[in-house]
């Protein structure tokens, strides 16, 4: 079966970010701030997480609908048990072109062999410091930069894709943005730069904290010579430079200053299966109960296809038109970014 869909905007289905687990090993404040999320914080009962089974039937399912990117994401994914067999069967999913994976970092040593060998193709490894007390003051779990950077270099090694991800906060990181932009030009892994956005409800979010693209940009063509590329495929979501004279780019996550609802063709599963059509939303449409219910494959198809053509988000071009209505939203780390 192959039903390429569209939603209500008129997007299509492409990518499917799925959350594996909503724990984590850091507690960056603008995430899972450590004051909420606290060793009283009750995070998913094991019997709640969707099991790889699930995510991969409801995969298989989303690859029919015309998905052909999936995120592996969270909290931290790599604290889930076994990634690799959940890569693996992923992997053999027909129309399941590319598979990329989103983590702190801390634990890809232990693990980018094993990755690349399941058929992972790419990790994006989150650095918001070079400096390593603030990096981490930031990560709230003073964690230093060393293990994440082993990591990248291991993913390198391992022969994975590596993008590093940097969200940049005003009156926080902004010293690193230019040593940040130095190292990864000097390793030729591509940095991107991710306005700090207003996700969930406990990371404190203001529009005065966020430095927008046009400002990094400044910053950057003080030392870089930079020029645009241009946009890839439908929905990319990076607007993307290159240093000039390399193959080393720089790109900016505009979900702030350049909102990108228009073409944005993303679904999210959160680790307790419920799906989410837009980043922002407050409430996601149960699957697992679905999946671990007697309806067939051809009703959760049709289910997700009506889901999908009913979508009508925009949540950021709305925040941009100054027309939002307080609406409830879900956190980054349950959702996954
Ligand atoms: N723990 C993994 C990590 O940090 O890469 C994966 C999950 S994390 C939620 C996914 C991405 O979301 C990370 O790159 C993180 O920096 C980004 N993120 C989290 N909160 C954010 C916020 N408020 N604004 C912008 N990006 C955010
Ligand atoms: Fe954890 Fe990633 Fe959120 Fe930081 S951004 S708290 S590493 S889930
Ligand atoms: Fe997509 Fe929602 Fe982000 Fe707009 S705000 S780009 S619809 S996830």
């Amino acid at each position: 079966m192959n039903k390429p869909i569209k939603d209500s905007l008129g997007r299509p289905l492409r990518d499917l970010r799925i959350s594996v687990i909503d724990r984590c090993n850091f507690r960056c404040q603008y995430c899972m701030p450590a004051e909420i999320f606290d060793d009283s914080f009750q995070f998913l009962p094991k019997s709640e997480l969707l099991s790889y089974e699930e995510i991969v039937r409801v995969s298989q399912i989303f690859a029919d609908l015309g998905v052909k990117k999936l995120r592996l994401t969270g909290g931290e994914p790599l604290l889930r048990k076994d990634l690799p067999i959940l890569i693996a069967a992923l992997v053999n999913i027909e129309g399941i072109e590319d598979i990329g994976l989103t983590t702190n970092g801390v634990y890809l040593k232990k693990h980018a062999e094993k990755l690349m060998m399941a058929g992972l193709q790419r990790v994006n490894v989150s650095l918001d410091s070079l400096d390593d007390e603030l990096f981490k003051q930031m990560n709230g779990r003073g964690i230093g930069i060393e293990p994440v950077i082993c990591g990248i270099r291991a993913a390198k090694e391992a022969g994975l894709g590596v993008k590093v991800n940097m969200v940049v906060k005003k009156g926080t990181n902004e010293s690193q943005i230019l040593p940040m932009t130095r190292f990864c030009k000097e390793e030729g892994i591509t940095l991107r730069f991710i306005e700090f956005m207003d996700v969930g409800h406990t990371n404190g979010w203001q529009l005065k904290n966020v430095i927008t693209k046009m400002e990094l940009l400044e910053m950057l063509q003080t030392e870089f010579d930079l020029e645009p590329v241009e946009e890839e495929y439908y929905g990319e979501v990076a607007k993307r430079f290159r240093h000039k004279g390399t193959n080393t780019e720089v790109g900016f996550i505009t979900s702030v200053s350049e909102s990108f609802c228009s073409s944005c063709t993303r679904a999210r599963l959160s680790a307790n299966g419920s799906l989410y059509t837009c980043l922002f939303n407050g409430k996601g449409h149960d699957l697992k109960s679905v999946l671990r219910s007697d309806m067939t494959d051809e009703d959760l198809t049709e289910l997700i296809l009506s889901l999908w053509n009913d979508r009508d988000d925009r949540y950021s071009d709305e925040r941009a038109a100054g027309t939002l209505k307080g609406q409830e939203k879900i956190e980054m780390s349950f959702i996954g970014g």
